[in-house]
């Protein structure tokens, strides 16, 4: 008995999205880490922990341009100073400001010895070398104390951390050039078919160039980690086995084949990851990108995706995603998602959960969401010219014109 015919009759569970996601997530684990440039850090997960070397700020200094002085004195009553020295930000002065003296000081300068209080530029009147205040300010006003915003010897970021732009800076502000944070995942993609050939090829008359690849590539991208591109594998065992091989040989965290899991007559990559490796079949309680394969080869997971472009696309999201982030070290990955008004009735009746491709129109009252289109799961047209993906929930029958539905941005 052939391959083939053993896979088409073996019993395919329907699986929800939810619960195909959280079988995929709990088969992977955060990888190892590395040591990279502070720039390189942005957008990935901390593996270390940062202590500060220094006080920030290192000194008590202005937080406003003006003069330094004595608070003591204005809550005495004095009103009139001699300005007896200037200081810029990044100078020092050894000037010691006494009672009745103010040093003219700059936003970031070090408060001079003896004053604890700046008062502004614009509350002073000058005249020979001489100021008035207009208005007291208050004993200690616009001074920045040294370490209010970080101590010396504080834990200032832990592991875990995800890099956002201000931690970047933070790191900047700490001395830290090369930072541990986790690598990321190496997301070997292989396309199959015997109708499919890579872009940089000319296709025969029945032939298509390879989208999905490059889709999947971008995405993976997107998620942060690095695609290695495999080509395309025609649909014949050896080929397709010999791609999953030289995916592992190539060191991939990840493996992620479109076409070739349904139950065609060529659809060959579930036999072989199940002789390989292993190999879940599902089908998944959505629309589109019914069929899915998950498993494993040589230890790598493997997602096989759904040959048509907008399934392949829209399973990369909702299944390899959340799985390259955990892979990463992300500790979230849910989806940002806004509620938007159906500009058409929809009406459904196979108890899937859809995801329609729409166009959002930003309106004065909310987001109006319309669908782009031919929503076939092979017109990836569809899926450029749209700004989300609206979820219509599994029991939702009908939904008429105006109904409120939430939309995964694509942006
Ligand atoms: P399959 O899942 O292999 O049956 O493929 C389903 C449909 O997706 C077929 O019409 C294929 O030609 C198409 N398809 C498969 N792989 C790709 C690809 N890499 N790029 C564009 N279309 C594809
Ligand atoms: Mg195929």
């Amino acid at each position: 008995m052939a391959c083939g015919e053993v896979m088409a009759r073996r019993e395919r569970p329907v699986l929800s999205v939810e619960e195909a996601q959280a079988h995929i997530l709990s088969t992977v684990h955060v990888l190892g880490l590395e040591k990279v440039q502070l720039l390189e850090a942005a957008e990935r997960v901390l593996a270390q922990e940062v202590p500060a070397d220094r006080d920030i700020p290192p000194v008590t200094n202005a937080a406003m341009d003006g003069f330094a002085l004595r608070g003591a004195d204005v809550a005495a009553g004095r009103r009139e100073f001699e300005v007896v020295g200037q200081v810029a930000a990044g100078h020092q002065t050894d000037v010691r400001v006494g009672p009745g003296e103010a040093v003219r000081i700059m936003t970031g300068a070090p408060v001079p010895e003896g004053a604890d209080t700046v008062v502004r530029f614009e509350q002073t009147q000058l005249s020979d070398g001489q100021i008035t205040l207009l208005k007291p300010p208050s004993p200690g006003a616009n001074v920045r104390q040294a370490g209010e915003d970080v101590r010396r010897g504080q834990s200032v970021l832990k592991p875990g951390k995800l890099l956002r732009p201000q931690e970047i800076g933070m790191l900047a502000a700490l001395g830290q050039l090369e930072v541990s944070v986790i690598r990321r995942p190496r997301v070997a993609i292989l396309g199959t078919g015997d109708e499919v050939v890579p872009p940089d090829r000319t296709p025969g008359p029945s032939q298509i160039r390879d989208a999905n690849s490059h889709t999947v590539a971008a995405q993976v991208q997107r998620y942060g980690a690095v695609p290695l591109m495999m080509g395309v594998a025609h649909d014949e065992e050896e080929l397709v086995r010999q791609g999953m091989r030289s995916a592992v040989e190539r060191g991939a965290d990840f493996i992620i084949t479109s076409g070739g899991v349904s139950v065609g007559d060529f659809d060959l990559v579930k036999q072989v990851m199940d002789a390989e490796g292993r190999m879940h079949f599902w089908s998944l309680n959505m629309k589109p990108g019914r069929p899915m394969a998950f498993g494993d080869v040589g230890g790598v997971p493997l997602l096989g995706l759904p040959g048509n472009p907008v399934a392949a696309m829209i399973s990369t999201r909702l299944y390899a995603r959340p799985a390259l982030l955990k892979m990463q070290g992300r500790r979230s990955w849910s989806e940002s998602t806004i509620i938007a008004r159906l500009v058409d009735p929809i009406t459904r009746k196979d108890g899937r959960r859809h995801y329609l491709r729409v166009r959002l129109r930003d309106t004065e009252d909310g987001f109006e969401a319309e669908q782009t289109g031919d929503q076939g799961s092979g017109i990836l047209n569809s899926l450029v010219q749209a700004d989300g993906l609206a979820v219509i929930p599994e029991d939702a029958r009908h939904l008429p014109a105006g109904s409120d539905v939430e939309v995964i941005l694509l942006e």
